[in-house]
């Protein structure tokens, strides 16, 4: 099995230079073919595939205006070319859009490393064309070259050089228990966990005083920024202009965003980390009609902050990794409305009502605690 790391580079001024190299070369390969690619449909030639692309490579390099790509990885151009079939692959398929141009301004700044001749040893990781650069991480790597790896990939990001690549993984399967977990998802909690007839509740980390110290001074520089585009406007005669100092709050605003996107994200990793060291045989949680409840407006903002897809999604690799089944409930299944007890059904629950009465048994239970062990008891 595939998986997949991201770790922090800390590469030398001199490999900083080749990496913007790199960055510009890829860009440049990518805008190149595209190019190519529709002057060849605009004369009715038929889509060039990949290995065509990656022919055309080396020519290209020879050529005296573009000696420039000689300092970097043909690999890397290469495999900027696979992306580009990739890219128009997924518009074939009707999945995306046309392929557009990459510009300085709006591309990601990242490029595809070449994986021959990857690997790592001590605190340094060998990058082809690159050499040998620093970085740090949790995680240990086998060290040289024992091991395959795929979809190496340099990206910069707020100031930092990011790795990324995956490596392939035997999934050592640990020893489960016999017993079932059910996950209860919710606004108030981010999930309720019923397991071992035991509850796990892991709190809503919205509500948490530094998402919201965050959360307010997010809402202070967007309020701050208004007033200067507004008054940019006005001093303008409509047209608006972009000064110094609405860059830098704008840098602020942007900043804070992914502050707090990685605050939220380490947290579900943490959860879905916990949940699965319970080491259930199987997990079940809810199959969310995401769509539909963020039409409700009063749920939308918490339901989109919270990123209950993404937290489905590490759910299921990570209990894949441990061999736990993984099961996404019927979309229909009335979790909340069954009583545990019973079985009866309680057709006219309201949002509100926090602890479930059962109008048959009598049987009284939290309400999320309630439908998270239904969904434990979930069969298909
Ligand atoms: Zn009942």
């Amino acid at each position: 099995m595939l998986k997949g790391y991201k770790i922090r580079l800390y590469p030398t001024k001199e490999q900083e230079k080749l990496i913007w190299e790199h960055i510009h070369a890829s860009r440049f390969m990518w805008n190149y073919m595209l190019n190519v690619q529709q002057e060849n449909y605009k004369n009715g030639g038929k889509f060039i595939t990949d290995f065509s692309m990656h022919k055309m490579v080396t020519p290209l390099r020879k050529e005296e205006k573009y000696s420039w790509l000689q300092n970097v990885s043909i690999h890397m151009l290469q495999r900027t070319c696979s992306d580009l079939a990739e890219a128009y692959k997924y518009f074939f398929s009707g999945q995306n859009g046309y392929p557009k141009y990459k510009s300085k301004k709006n591309a990601k700044s990242a490029f595809p490393a070449s994986s021959d001749n990857f690997y790592f040893k001590n605190n340094i990781v060998h990058i082809q064309k690159l050499g040998k650069i620093k970085y740090k991480s949790d995680f240990s790597f086998p060290y040289g070259k024992t091991c395959r790896y795929y979809n190496v990939r340099i990206t910069f990001k707020r100031g930092k050089y990011i790795l990324s690549f995956s490596k392939e993984c035997e999934s050592q399967a640990p020893k489960l228990n016999e017993s079932f977990a059910g996950i209860d998802l919710g606004v108030k909690e981010l999930a309720v966990v019923a397991c071992n007839d035991k509850k796990y509740v892991f709190h809503n980390i919205n509500k948490s005083k530094r998402i919201k110290n965050i959360q307010s001074r997010l809402c202070f520089y967007q309020r701050c920024a208004f007033r200067k585009y507004e008054y940019s406007k006005e001093k303008n005669k409509g047209q608006y202009v972009k000064t110094k100092n609405i860059k830098k709050i704008e840098k602020r605003i942007s900043d804070l965003y992914a502050r707090k996107a990685n605050i939220l994200d380490d947290y579900t990793h943490k959860v879905s980390k916990s949940i699965v060291s319970l080491l259930p045989s199987k997990i079940t949680m809810e199959n969310l009609n995401v769509k539909g409840m963020l039409k409700n407006r009063h749920l939308s903002k918490s339901i989109q902050e919270q990123a209950f897809y993404k937290f489905i999604c590490k759910m299921k690799y990570k209990c894949e990794w441990n061999g736990i089944e993984f099961v996404l409930a019927d979309r229909f299944f009335p979790s909340s409305k069954t009583c545990s007890n019973c079985g009866a059904i309680k057709k006219d629950l309201k949002l509100s009502e926090r602890i479930f009465v059962c109008p048959e048994c009598g049987f009284s239970i939290d309400r999320d605690y309630n439908a998270a062990i239904n969904l434990m008891k979930y069969t298909v």
